[in-house]
């Protein structure tokens, strides 16, 4: 058994070639070097045939792996559209929200101007720095949008953050404010009386319908008026002319708040002086556009006029101030202007 295939291996490996001269077949030897060259050259064609048929069948067929890739590649860009499309729509809706709440509620409740929405939404200006950082990648376009709207988020973001900053900062002057507010009364007359009214009604100066954009409190010359709220005396002016408010101061009482006091007699603060709520600053007159002794008071927000019956927190009973807003304003007498 052995050495039958012993006999059979070595037969094996033996090659016979046919000797035409001898008529029979002998044993062919070849070189190592020859059956060398020959293995080489086989395995270069090999190699050059599994090369060639990889590339035409890559290049008509997707290999697996780059199938997959593709298919990843396509999700992500997928994903930044549906990225780019949440920062515009939904986070920008929410923001915008917060702008609104903070101009309309936050920011008057502390007496502060409104923030503008241009310059709440105003951008960077130039695209150049996105070009330089994603102007060579394949999805430049797409990229340069998600930068870009990012930015203008974190610059709104940014804005809003100031702007709760400057809230939070006048949260804490609260107590300061209510100090300031002209919430009392400017004569000391009890109770209090108004003979007119803020709104439209009939010029007591040959009459016609007027504006009266403040009160009129009816008392004596030389009656005390006192400033209603903290400030600093704003104005002083001194008019003997028979128009306008005459004698005339206005405080600054900062929130945005000013109050005006006209026609007065005699005025005993001067322009830049500190003025504490219930201090007297001057004496009731008849002065400028005027028919008999009164006070003309204003509150203004902003520089615009607001009816003072609001501010009058501690004179006035709820009743009165009813009765007061419903009065048929074209049924008051006695106007004084
Ligand atoms: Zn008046």
């Amino acid at each position: 058994m052995h050495a039958f295939r012993h006999k059979y291996q070595t037969m094996a490996k033996l090659k016979y070639k046919f000797n035409k001269e001898t008529l029979s077949f002998e044993v062919y030897k070849t070189s190592i070097l020859k059956r060398f060259k020959r293995s080489v050259g086989f395995f270069v064609l090999s190699v050059v045939v599994a090369v060639g048929c990889f590339s035409i069948y890559a290049h008509y067929f997707d290999t697996p792996k780059l199938l997959s890739l593709r298919r990843a590649n396509a999700e992500l860009v997928l994903g930044l559209e549906l990225l780019k499309k949440d920062i515009t729509t939904q986070t920008d809706k929410i923001l915008l929200q917060m702008q609104l709440r903070d101009n309309n509620v936050y920011r008057p409740t502390f007496g502060l101007q409104d923030v503008p929405l241009t310059v709440r939404n105003a951008g960077f200006g130039g695209v150049d720095r996105y070009t330089s950082k994603y102007g060579k990648s394949t999805y430049a376009n797409l990229l340069m949008d998600c930068a870009l709207q990012l930015d203008r988020l974190q610059r709104k973001v940014y804005v809003q953050t100031m702007s709760f900053d400057t809230i939070a900062h006048n949260a804490l002057l609260i107590e300061q404010m209510a100090e300031c507010v002209p919430t009392i009364q400017p004569i000391a007359a009890v109770p209090l009386h108004v003979n007119s009214y803020f709104g439209v009604r009939v010029d007591p100066f040959g009459g016609g319908l007027r504006e009266h954009l403040g009160l009129d409190f009816a008392g004596k010359t030389g009656d005390k008026i006192f400033v209603t709220g903290n400030g600093k005396v704003a104005t002083v002016d001194y008019s003997f002319a028979r128009s306008g408010y005459g004698n005339c101061v206005v405080i600054d009482h900062g929130f945005g708040y000013k109050t005006r006091y006209a026609h007065l007699q005699t005025i005993s603060v001067r322009q830049g002086q500190q003025v504490q709520r219930g201090e007297q600053i001057g004496t009731m007159g008849s002065t400028g556009r005027s028919v008999a002794p009164h006070l003309h008071y204003e509150v203004l927000y902003r520089n615009k006029q607001v009816n003072p019956l609001n501010f009058f927190v501690n004179d006035l009973e709820p009743k009165d101030l009813v009765s007061i807003m419903n009065i048929d304003i074209t049924e008051i007498k006695g106007d004084f202007d």
